[in-house]
C-alpha cells in the first residue's frame, strides 16, 4: 500500500519504545481532515497537516498560519504522518526527534477548492505545488493557499497565503490571541506540567 511506504521517513525517526506519538496505520475517520500543532521544540513553531490520501502530508510553519491576506508564511514541507498524529498532545521526550511539547492548536475538516484544477485530487495539486483548500477549524476559517517555491537544503519550501475572503482579517493574530488547545484548553506550559506530574 502507498501510503505505508510514505510512512517510512516518519517510523524511521522515531523510537516508539521512548515517543508516545502513534506508530501508524491508517484509520478511516480522518478523511479531509486538517490539523495545525503548535509545537514547543527546540524553536517554537506550527505544524500544519492536511490529510491526502490516507496520511498526514506537512508542513513546519514556523510563524503559524496568519489571517492576513499580505502576509506570506514560510512552510517548510516535512515527512508526512499517520493520520492518527491528528489527535497527539503530549511531550516528545529529550533526546528523541522533534523533542518538545506538542498541541492541537486548532483542527477540522477542509475543502479542496482549486478552481483551476478540473477534476484533480489534491494529490496532484501537491505533485504540482499549488494547493488552494478551505479550512473549517475554530481558530483558522476560509481559503489558503500553499505554493512551492523552491528546495533548500533538501527540503521543499512553499509559501501559505490567506485568500481574500469573509474570514481575512488583518488586525487578528490568532497565533498570539489564541495560544490554548483546542482539544484540552491547556496551554503548552500545562501539557508540560500534566505530563511531568503522569511521568512522575
Ligand atoms: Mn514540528
Amino acid at each position: 500500500m502507498a501510503a505505508k511506504d510514505n510512512l517510512k521517513p516518519y517510523r524511521d525517526k522515531r523510537d516508539f519504545k521512548k515517543t508516545s506519538e502513534p506508530e501508524a496505520g491508517s484509520k478511516s475517520g480522518y478523511k479531509h481532515m486538517f490539523v495545525i500543532q503548535k509545537h514547543g521544540a527546540s524553536r517554537l513553531h506550527y505544524d500544519f497537516r492536511l490529510e491526502v490520501d490516507g496520511v498526514l502530508v506537512s508542513w513546519a510553519v514556523p510563524k503559524g498560519p496568519s489571517t492576513d491576506t499580505r502576509e506570506k508564511r514560510l512552510a517548510i514541507r516535512t515527512e508526512d504522518h499517520p493520520v492518527e498524529y491528528a489527535d497527539f498532545e503530549g511531550v516528545i521526550p529529550e533526546g528523541e526527534y522533534g523533542a518538545g511539547i506538542v498541541m492541537v492548536w486548532d483542527r477540522g475538516k477542509y475543502r479542496n477548492i482549486r478552481s483551476d484544477a478540473k477534476g484533480k485530487s489534491l494529490g496532484n495539486s501537491l505533485k504540482e505545488g499549488k494547493i488552494e483548500v478551505w479550512l473549517n477549524g475554530k481558530k483558522i476559517k476560509g481559503g489558503y493557499s500553499l505554493i512551492k517555491t523552491g528546495r533548500d537544503k533538501g527540503k521543499e519550501r512553499w509559501l501559505m497565503i490567506k485568500h481574500d475572503d469573509e474570514h481575512a482579517d488583518a488586525r487578528r493574530n490568532p497565533v498570539s490571541s489564541q495560544p490554548k488547545s483546542v482539544k484540552s484548553g491547556k496551554t503548552l506550559h500545562k501539557i508540560k506540567k500534566a505530563y511531568e506530574k503522569n511521568s512522575g
